[in-house]
């Protein structure tokens, strides 16, 4: 699950990583952070990053190698100065409170460096959460706490106020799109999915990436007029969307496709589709600007009209005449 490539959360995150890069080459970590922020923002994956530079045997000015062993079992969750806590269930469980009150409450005299990181910390009972507080006002020995919660406000507001708060967001697309790039993906992925390991997996099975080059391919037959593009969407599409969750996919598809269409009608690149950018860069240019956007607009509709039930072939045919009338009629 932690197999985290170092590379992504610095992509992912770079002021944020070069900030405590500093701090942990001049060691100068405080005893409680709070990151917030939605999911697939990098909160985990920071304090973790944190806790590995802490550990490295060869960080580099404050960066781990991620190779050594300390990182290695920090990144798999195998490390037992690097405390993870997720709560079970509705709130964190009583022997997670214990345990937490006793790292909170061990004076000095255990003076190894720890990292205790409470995913969800909303969820922390009332008794953790005091002891959380109490630790915070007297720190003791090496701790540093890492907070995570999604949003601040459902977090006690005197354990906020008495935090270091980052506040974490998503990265831009942009920024998706570079890092994916770089990790061998297709840049597809970048516009299904905020979070690296999802877009690997979607990657390994194929059906997504099988769907946009039918997509591609159906949509260069609209453009030539063939007609055949009508049974494309029974004999390509249909058999690789069998349930709801393949519908959405599609029209997830169809909206990217249509972004990357209505790139080529204000003459920027198209991100998604790139390797067939050229071939539709110059088909596209021979329809004016109004049949173009017209086009967009009727992709753009098609999640509307998902929602009224529609026969999803008969949607799909609907489109693909619809389209062809655009350009051609
Ligand atoms: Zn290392």
């Amino acid at each position: 699950m932690l197999s985290l490539g170092k590379k992504d959360i610095i992509a992912r995150q770079p002021r944020l990583t070069a900030y405590f890069a500093d701090l942990i080459q001049h060691k100068k970590l405080v005893h409680a952070y709070l990151l917030t922020g939605p999911a697939g923002s990098g909160k985990h994956e920071l304090a973790l990053w944190v806790a590995a530079g802490l550990f490295c045997q060869h960080p580099v000015k404050g960066q781990p190698c991620g190779k050594c062993g300390e990182c290695q079992r920090i990144f798999s969750g195998n490390h037992p100065d690097v405390i993870d806590l997720l709560p079970a269930g509705n709130s964190i469980k009583v022997e997670q409170t214990r345990f937490l009150k006793s790292e909170f409450n061990s004076s000095g005299v255990e003076s190894r460096q720890k990292i205790i990181i409470i995913e969800n910390a909303e969820k922390m009972t009332a008794s953790a959460a005091n002891s959380l507080l109490k630790f915070i006002e007297e720190p003791s020995g090496q701790i540093t706490v890492f907070l995570l919660v999604a949003s601040l406000n459902q977090l006690l507001p005197t354990i906020v106020s008495r935090c270091q708060l980052f506040k974490m967001q998503l990265p831009s697309e942009e920024q998706r799109i570079q890092t994916y790039q770089q990790e061998g993906l297709n840049t597809l992925l970048a516009g299904l999915t905020v979070d690296i390991q999802t877009a690997r997996q979607l990657a390994d099975e194929k059906t997504v990436l099988e769907l946009s080059k039918r997509l591609t391919q159906w949509f260069l037959k609209i453009l030539n007029n063939e007609w055949l593009a009508l049974v494309d969407v029974q004999v390509k599409f249909m058999p690789l969307i069998t349930n709801k969750d393949e519908q959405n996919l599609f029209i997830q598809l169809l909206e990217l496709f249509s972004k990357d269409l209505l790139r080529c009608a204000i003459g920027t690149k198209m991100v998604y589709f790139q390797d067939q950018a050229l071939q539709f860069k110059q088909r596209l240019t021979k329809y004016s600007l109004t049949k173009q956007l017209t086009a967009v607009e009727l992709l753009l509709n098609q999640p509307r009209l998902q929602q009224e039930n529609i026969n999803f072939q008969n949607l799909l045919e609907a489109l693909t005449l619809q389209l062809i009338k655009c350009y051609h009629g």
